[in-house]
C-alpha cells in the first residue's frame, strides 16, 4: 500500500508539479524538494532492509581543479583529501557497498541496470534526484540533496552523516 502511494506521488503528483513549476519557475525547485522529502518519507515507512544498497553520486562533488577521471572508476580517486570524494570511498568500503558517479540520468540508469541493487541511496541537485527517483520507482531510494556553495554543478558538497544515516537505514 506505501508502495503504492509512492508511486501515485511520483508518477502522477510529480508531473503535475512539474508541470506546475515550467509556468512558477521560482518555485520549481522548492517542488522538487518537496517531492524527494516526501519520498524519503515514505520509502523509510515501507521500512524495507537490504544490504544490495547503491551510493550513486553526481560528478560535481569532485572538485573542479582535480584531473584524476573518477567517472569510469571511482577508485581512481587518489584519496588526497580536497574533496569528499575520498570520505564517501570510505563510506562504500566500510559498508561494502558499490559506489559510481554518475554525469547524467541515462548513465544512472545504465549504472542501476548493470549493478542490479536492492536499494539506492542518491546524492545529486533537486532536478536529478528527484528525476532519478521518478524513473527508479518501484526501487527503493532515499534521495540527498546536495550542497552548493559555490552554485550549481561546481564543487558541490554532501552532509555525509545524512549519507551514513541512509545507508544505515537500509543496510541494519
Ligand atoms: S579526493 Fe583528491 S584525488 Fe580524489 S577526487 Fe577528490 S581531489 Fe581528486
Amino acid at each position: 500500500m506505501k508502495n503504492l502511494i509512492r508511486g501515485i506521488v511520483l508518477k502522477v503528483i510529480y508531473p503535475m508539479l512539474m508541470l506546475a513549476g515550467s509556468f512558477l519557475k521560482d518555485r520549481k525547485e522548492r517542488f522538487q524538494l518537496f517531492i524527494i522529502a516526501l519520498n524519503n518519507r515514505l520509502v523509510r515507512a515501507q521500512g524495507f532492509k537490504t544490504k544490495r544498497i547503491l551510493l550513486l553520486l553526481p560528478h560535481c562533488l569532485q572538485i573542479n581543479d582535480c584531473d584524476v577521471r573518477i567517472t569510469n572508476d571511482i577508485y581512481n580517486c587518489k584519496r588526497c583529501g580536497r574533496c569528499e570524494i575520498k570520505d564517501l570511498i570510505g563510506i562504500a568500503d566500510e559498508n561494502n557497498l558499490k559506489l559510481f558517479v554518475a554525469t547524467g540520468g541515462s548513465l544512472a540508469r545504465r549504472i542501476v541496470k548493470e549493478a542490479k541493487p536492492e536499494a539506492i541511496v542518491a546524492v545529486a541537485c533537486e532536478r536529478d534526484l528527484s528525476s532519478g527517483i521518478v524513473d527508479s520507482y518501484p526501487m527503493p531510494v532515499l534521495g540527498i540533496p546536495n550542497e552548493r556553495p559555490f552554485g550549481p554543478c561546481f564543487n558541490t558538497r554532501v552532509d555525509l552523516t545524512r549519507v551514513r544515516e541512509a545507508i544505515e537505514f537500509f543496510g541494519k
